[in-house]
């Protein structure tokens, strides 16, 4: 190398570690795309014309920002509208409860029937064929808080396939102790399975103070009555990827992801506005620290939180699909979906985390409190799942999910959540990873066949 290319070496790129140091003294570009993007638009549901309205925004708010081949790949899928809900107690004495529709369930006229309780999912489906005709079948089971926020998918099975498996033994409505960890009069909503084309029976997620009163009631021995009244509805509607590329010499891509919907209760601050900051910033901090080598590609996904009753292709599986024919040049991906708090380990397949670059990557990434996981990566998450099992390599940057599940789908989702220093760091240890990757030259898909 001679003098003149190794200057322009110097010159050209800033250091990972001056990008995370960069980052941590405080990334305005992530923080204000989070705050625009929660104020401007609130509640960002899947297929509502805020979503839309929200992805035209953020496409001019890239292009602003000096990104390239900024587009929206446009999808369809069916729209979920929540209308007015309530669900009573009628007797033994008449009491409002606090709950909320869940994601998919259909309206329901004043659906009344007496409660039958199940301690959990496994107790629910060994209740017989017909055992539950006519009653409204209710899972008491509480979310464990992890670091992890594992007891999150624990617990989520029940919301998932639920209301199915209480249809299936004659339910006429479905309730669920909220998911969630707060223990405070707050319903956490989240999406329910359809079956063939339709969610079978009402479904509602009550606040984990009114499931121990409705606990406490049938310990007492008393028939728990209810009524539950909804006019949601389906709509047929479309959805939007927002795509956008910081531009690198080669054409290998390091994909990012995170998503623009949201629940319709909060404003998405925390799932996953911030993802969309983190990442958005993160890339921002490459792009102005000079060219890399490999592509960096920023993908806000569309519809992440609501399934399609005809299963069609939502935002991850939307982009897998549209973008097969160069697969092969995605080299590196990774999601941020678990909130704004503090990144504490970096999950590897076992031969990247062995490979040069992987121990480069933990040295980065100590100074700022992030350690090696021992956990896999897994699927990555739901949006670059599709293309994780397409063989593109996936990393995780475990966030903190102690209090995540607190407000996770309820109204208290907003801005004044997100701690800055926390989603500060967040932003640090993306970008000093992925201008690692971006620029590095190793070849992790073959590091992971
Ligand atoms: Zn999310």
């Amino acid at each position: 190398m001679n003098l003149t290319s190794l200057l322009l070496l110097l010159t050209v790129a800033s250091s990972p570690a001056e990008l995370r140091d960069k980052a941590i003294a405080g990334d305005h570009v992530g923080y204000e795309f989070v705050t625009q993007l929660t104020t401007l638009f609130g509640p960002r549901p899947a297929g509502s014309p805020a979503e839309q309205k929200a992805a035209h925004w953020a496409a001019d708010r890239l292009r602003a920002l000096g990104f390239e081949n900024v587009h929206l790949e446009t999808f369809p899928m069916s729209r979920w509208i929540r209308g007015d809900e309530k669900v009573e107690i009628l007797s033994p004495n008449p009491q409002p409860v606090v709950a909320t529709a869940l994601g998919g369930a259909p309206a329901a006229a004043g659906v009344e029937g007496e409660i039958v309780a199940f301690a959990s999912m496994d107790e629910l489906i060994a209740a017989p064929k017909g055992s539950l005709t006519g009653k409204i079948a209710f899972v008491d089971r509480r979310t464990t808080r992890m670091q992890n926020g594992q007891g999150y998918g624990i617990a989520g099975a029940a919301r998932a396939r639920g209301p199915i498996e209480a249809a299936e033994r004659g339910a006429a409505g479905f309730l669920l102790r909220s998911i969630g960890t707060d223990g405070e009069r707050r319903a956490h909503t989240g999406a329910t399975h359809f079956r063939d084309g339709k969610v079978p029976i009402p479904a509602f997620a009550v606040s984990s103070v009114d499931a121990d009163q409705i606990g406490r009631l049938l310990q007492m021995g008393q028939k728990v009555r209810v009524r539950l009244t909804s006019t949601a509805s389906l709509v047929e509607s479309q959805s939007q990827n927002v795509v956008a590329d910081i531009r690198g010499r080669t054409d290998e891509i390091v994909l990012l992801g995170a998503h623009l919907d949201s629940w319709d209760l909060g404003t998405g601050a925390i799932d996953d506005a911030a993802g969309t900051g983190i990442i958005v910033g993160a890339a921002k901090l490459i792009a102005d620290g000079g060219k890399a080598r490999r592509t960096v590609r920023v993908v806000l996904y569309g519809s992440e939180e609501i399934g399609d009753p005809q299963r069609r292709p939502l935002g991850g599986s939307s982009y897998a699909l549209a973008h097969e024919a160069e697969l092969g040049k995605h080299v590196l991906t990774g999601e941020s979906d678990m909130g704004a708090d503090r990144i504490y380990a970096l999950s590897l397949s076992e031969p990247v985390a062995a490979s040069a670059f992987g121990k480069e990557a933990l040295r980065l990434l100590a100074p700022i409190g992030v350690l090696q996981s021992r956990e896999l990566p897994r699927r990555g998450g739901v949006d670059v799942g599709p293309l994780v099992e397409k063989g593109v390599p996936v990393f995780v940057l475990n966030q903190d999910g102690s209090r995540y599940f607190d407000i996770h789908h309820t109204a208290e989702d907003t801005l004044d959540k997100i701690d800055r220093k926390q989603f500060d760091q967040n932003v640090a240890a993306w970008a000093a990873l992925i201008a690692l990757a971006a620029n590095s030259d190793a070849d992790l898909r073959e590091a992971v066949k």
